[in-house]
């Protein structure tokens, strides 16, 4: 089991909410699956970006993929970053991306934006990470476990 920080913080800056989820990333060391939650512009690829840094990958690199839905990109474990805003076709269409098989490899971390466009398909074990936004630059992240 590794030791994912979990509860509620509060973060003052784009800067603060990246060391969080940075910690995270270094904290990593099996598969895990990540639940991004938050409207347009909370952070959630500022979060996915400390973690890609916490696995040793660059965060230039972890963008909201316009075009693609899925970014796979490696550093010391594998980071499937997918951003499902743009799904149009519901759970059928995010199956089609293979997600399964993703959530199924052995050194895989994968990071959903958008997991409301997941609708009923079921993701186990995963971290939710919602993000709400304070006003200014602040904001609240809630990360727990969910079963
Ligand atoms: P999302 O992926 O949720 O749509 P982004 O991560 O792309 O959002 O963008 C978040 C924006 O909010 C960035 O421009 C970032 O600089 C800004 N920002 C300001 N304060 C914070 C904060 N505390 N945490 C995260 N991002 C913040
Ligand atoms: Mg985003």
């Amino acid at each position: 089991m590794q030791s994912i920080p979990t509860g509620q913080f509060i973060t003052r800056s784009a800067e603060e909410t990246f060391e969080l989820a940075y910690k995270i990333g270094e904290a990593i060391n099996e598969p895990a699956v990540f639940l991004l939650q938050g409207d347009l512009g909370a952070g959630k690829t500022v979060f996915a970006k400390g973690i890609g840094a916490g696995l040793d990958i660059d965060p230039a690199e972890v963008n909201s993929p316009t075009f693609t839905l899925v970014n796979q990109l490696d550093g010391r474990m594998r980071l499937y970053h997918l951003d499902l805003y743009r799904i149009a076709g519901g759970a059928n269409e995010v199956y089609d991306l293979g997600l399964e098989e993703m959530l199924a490899e052995p050194e895989a971390v994968v990071v959903i934006e958008w997991p409301e466009r997941l609708e009923a398909l079921a993701v186990p074990n995963a971290i939710r990470v919602v993000i709400s936004d304070l006003g200014g630059d602040g904001r609240s992240v809630n990360i727990r476990r969910e079963t």
